[in-house]
């Protein structure tokens, strides 16, 4: 069970850390009386966050002890999907749960379970550490997590080795500040004040987003590409560098790799062209490039929302050259940031588990439709869900729900709330959340490792997952004397192989990476690349993307599904953790241009359709989503529309050209007036 609080005070005031899916990493002081919490605010332990948090994670106590939490172990009683459930035991449970994998190894091999997971609101010890374990040693198949962040980090991989980014808090000291693909006022809200500072300090902001953000509209300069277009753009910008003579060759020469190729890969991309298929004036493309190569320092913030398409890896690694080509790096303010989650690598691998990878079959998460429904070698039995919730994430919903509906498929949902996935469990097991276990998280924004106990008692009969998997070992015979089960030896074990950050924790409870919390690039931090330089066309790239890297694929919209859709993050709905917590329908919003020839008016409801599936919701026009293009929120559940159904019964299972990864703002669609 999460361990009790020793000895608990009428009212405490305790540290903890947020390991949600967000790049802050805020340090929070957690107010708890008689083992609850009842209040969460900010701490100043991260320098970064400094104190404040979002208003999602002030809510959490509503998510604690609100009425969509889990709390006891159930069984389905009726129909699949229809949410009726009886209370078991854990014993029950876990005894069941273990019947139902073991039957499946011995009649259909281990491959037919499938661990399906994405790390949801869980940090380093509730996930792949015994769960890992666990499913290694049934044989089961393996995930590839690709839903998100996949494109951008192996294009960060292959051009930097993943290099630690220029330090957020960094950015005042930044001329000029690009912020792309990524929206701070809803994910990151603490670059907000930096932003506004160094503006105040006489910074001009870019800010590159089909959507008139917030953010967009403080900028000196706004460029609304249409979805999938900001590779045409990053190489534009490229060419332009080279042909005018503004590259810095000097440094290319001595850092880089592969500056001919990029060079003449971009060489096709004039402004007119990248203006033609992006829809930016060229005018304000080269305005762009002018700022970028005239000033410095120039950092550009480079985000997870333009990997989201089927260029969307080249896009990423033609906005990561531009540093190189411009000569941006070398001083304070000045190169790029991406994700820092690469910069723990003492972490990556769990040492808690000391064992091999099996190299069973690995199933992409975007397709989890087509493998519950079409694979047959074998089929997948039992499907074990955790930190994540595929009936609302992923794309093709449709037929991600059908597979869901199979009566001969075991689902096994361990979660911390009544999730639309839990909804289509044989069996729900409780989870504890990060107040209720132990727990250790990493930045991938700001550069901080936090180490926190648990602070509340847990609520019902909900248990951590280390506890859980580490169970479910023993009881299949699976488990191995003296191996790291509770969080204390997780913790130490993978902490073991990096002694710096292993003291530190224990002095202060958290650390910051090798390169400190606030390094300047090639000064205190270097590319990580076997010969330590830039990789600008890296070979195994090239070979993945079906068009070579820095091959552009065409806008896939047809007559009939003209509209583009994105579903970007809102301050509501970052990502489906909390999703519970946000109770209104959500709306579509779109540009005059394209709801006067329909007819359409803010308040009317509307059907968003193409051929996998539709949506209906409310619609509100608005110029700040430029014309083409349609927006629905990220992070959707199905109470949030008319339907039942979100954004990703629109988005194909169709594949980035880097790892898979998934082509939210691929769908196009249609829309009319719902009747
Ligand atoms: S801003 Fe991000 S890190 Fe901070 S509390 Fe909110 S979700 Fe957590």
């Amino acid at each position: 069970m999460a361990q009790p609080l020793r000895s608990p005070a009428a009212l405490q005031i305790l540290p903890s850390a947020c390991p949600m899916d967000c790049p802050d990493a805020c340090s929070l002081d957690v107010q708890v009386e008689d083992g609850r919490v009842v209040k969460v605010d900010g701490s100043r332990v991260n320098p970064y966050t400094q104190g404040y948090i979002c208003s999602k994670v002030r809510r959490f106590p509503d998510l604690l002890y609100g009425e969509g939490r889990l709390l006891y172990p159930a069984v389905r009683r009726g129909a699949k999907g229809e949410g009726g459930f009886a209370r078991i035991s854990w014993n029950e449970a876990l005894d069941l749960a273990a019947a139902k994998l073991r039957a499946a190894r011995e009649r259909l091999g281990g491959e037919s379970i499938l661990p399906f997971s994405d790390g949801g609101s869980n940090g380093l010890l509730t996930q792949d550490t015994t769960d890992a374990r666990l499913f290694y040693r049934l044989g089961a198949s393996r995930l590839a997590r690709t839903v998100c962040s996949v494109p951008t980090s192996m294009a960060a991989a292959g051009l930097y080795g993943k290099m630690a980014g220029v330090a957020l808090p960094d950015y005042i000291h930044s001329r000029l500040i690009g912020v792309w693909g990524v929206n701070p006022s809803t994910t990151g809200i603490h670059l907000i004040p930096v932003l506004q500072e160094a503006q105040r300090r006489g910074a001009k902001l870019v800010v590159i987003d089909p959507r008139r953000t917030q953010l967009a509209r403080k900028a000196d300069l706004h460029l609304a590409p249409r979805p999938g277009t900001d590779l045409p753009i990053a190489l534009a910008v490229i060419r332009w560098l080279f042909e005018t003579g503004r590259a810095d060759l000097a440094f290319l020469a001595q850092h880089a790799h592969g500056a001919d190729e990029l060079r003449a890969r971009a060489l096709p991309w004039t402004f007119e062209r990248a203006a033609a298929v992006s829809g930016v004036p060229a005018e304000d493309l080269e305005r762009f490039a002018r700022l970028y190569a005239e000033t410095s320092p120039a950092v550009l913030r480079i985000g997870w929302g333009f990997e989201r398409n089927r260029n969307g890896g080249s896009a990423a690694a033609a906005a990561l050259a531009l540093p190189a080509v411009a000569g941006k790096f070398g001083v304070r303010g000045g190169g790029y940031t991406m994700s820092n989650s690469g910069l723990w690598g003492a972490l990556d691998r769990p040492a808690a588990l000391c064992e091999q990878e099996p190299a069973t079959r690995i199933l992409n998460m975007n397709r989890l439709g087509r493998d519950l429904l079409e694979r047959q070698d074998p089929p997948v039995a039992v499907l074990f869900v955790y930190n994540c919730n595929p009936a609302a994430t992923l794309p093709n919903q449709e037929m991600v729900l059908r597979g869901l509906r199979r009566e001969d498929l075991f689902t096994i949902v361990f979660e911390q709330v009544w999730t639309d996935t839990a909804r289509w469990a044989d069996l729900v097991l409780p989870a504890t959340t990060f107040f209720e276990h132990e727990e250790m998280s990493r930045g991938y924004g700001s550069m901080i490792l936090h180490r926190s106990p648990a602070v509340a008692e847990a609520a019902g009969e909900a248990r951590p997952n280390y506890e859980v998997f580490a169970d479910l070992c023993r009881r299949l015979g699976l488990a191995r004397p003296g191996e790291p089960e509770t969080a204390a030896a997780l913790g130490d074990a993978l902490l073991a192989g990096a002694p710096r950050l292993r003291a530190a924790i224990e002095r202060d409870g958290f650390a910051y990476p090798d390169s400190g919390w606030a390094p300047i690039q090639f000064v205190d931090a270097f590319p990580l690349t076997p010969d330590g330089k830039i990789h600008l066309v890296p070979e195994a790239l090239d070979r993945e993307a079906p068009l070579g890297l820095y091959g552009f694929q065409d806008d896939p919209a047809t007559r009939a599904y003209p509209l583009a859709l994105i579903s970007p993050a809102t301050n509501r709905t970052i990502s489906s953790t909390l999703g519970h917590l946000y109770k209104g329908i959500a709306t579509l919003e779109m540009h005059p241009q394209d709801a006067g020839p329909r007819g359409l008016r803010t308040g009317d409801t509307v059907r968003v359709w193409n051929d996998l599936g539709e949506v209906r919701v409310p619609v509100r026009v608005s110029p700040d989503v430029r014309p083409g293009v349609v927006f629905l929120p990220k992070g959707l559940w199905s109470r949030h529309t008319l339907s039942g159904t979100t954004a990703n019964a629109l988005a194909p299972d169709t594949f980035t050209d880097l790892g898979g990864g998934a082509c939210f703002n691929d769908a196009r669609v249609q829309v009319e007036l719902s009747p």
